[in-house]
C-alpha cells in the first residue's frame, strides 16, 4: 500500500545538499549515490540492506552509517522503532504524515494514516497548553499472517 507523495519545491538532494553546507561538507560521489538510492523508492530499510545495495558502487559501510545520521539530521529520513534493536529507516521528506503496526514476530510494517489520531492528539496537547508540531506512533502487535494457527502439515504419501 502506499500513500502517495507530498509534493517538495526542493529535491531530497537540493535539500541535503543545504544541509551539508550549514556543515561545511560537500556533497561527496558517495553521498550523492546514498541520497540517490534511498530516494529512488519508498521503502523501509536497514542500514545493513543499503550496504549490500551499495557495494557494487563502493560506498563504504562507515560512510553509509555516518550518511544516514545526517540524513535524519537534515529532516530527509527517520528511524522507526522496532523491538528487535536494528534500525529501520524510512524517508521523512516529501511523504505523508502516517503511523505504523509493527508485527512483534516477523517485523513486518503496517503504514496507516487516520486522521482521528491527530484530532485526538490535538485536544490532548491544547488540554496541557503544549504546541504540537507533529506526532508518531507505532503499535506492536502480531500481523494477519502470524496471528494464524500453523498450517498443519499434509502426510507425506509414503511410496516406497
Ligand atoms: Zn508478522
Ligand atoms: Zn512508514
Amino acid at each position: 500500500m502506499s500513500l502517495g507523495e507530498v509534493e517538495v519545491s526542493v529535491t531530497p538532494e537540493e535539500k541535503f545538499r543545504e544541509f551539508l553546507q550549514t556543515k561545511n561538507l560537500r556533497m561527496t560521489r558517495e553521498r550523492a549515490t546514498i541520497v540517490e538510492h534511498v530516494f529512488s523508492s519508498h521503502e523501509h530499510f536497514e542500514a545493513e540492506q543499503l550496504i549490500q545495495q551499495l557495494a557494487e558502487q563502493r560506498v563504504s559501510r562507515s560512510t553509509i552509517y555516518r550518511t544516514l545520521k545526517h540524513l535524519e539530521e537534515a529532516g530527509l529520513i527517520r528511524k522507526v522503532a522496532r523491538q528487535d534493536a536494528r534500525d529501520v529507516f524510512e524517508h521523512d521528506y516529501g511523504y505523508p504524515q502516517h503511523d505504523h503496526l509493527i508485527c512483534k514476530k516477523c517485523g513486518t510494517l503496517i503504514e496507516f494514516h487516520q486522521e482521528k489520531i491527530a484530532e485526538v492528539l490535538t485536544g490532548v496537547a491544547r488540554d496541557h497548553g503544549f504546541r504540537m508540531e507533529g506526532h508518531r506512533l507505532e503499535v506492536f502487535g502480531l500481523c494477519d499472517n502470524c496471528c494464524r494457527p500453523p498450517k498443519t502439515r499434509p502426510k507425506k504419501l509414503n511410496l516406497l
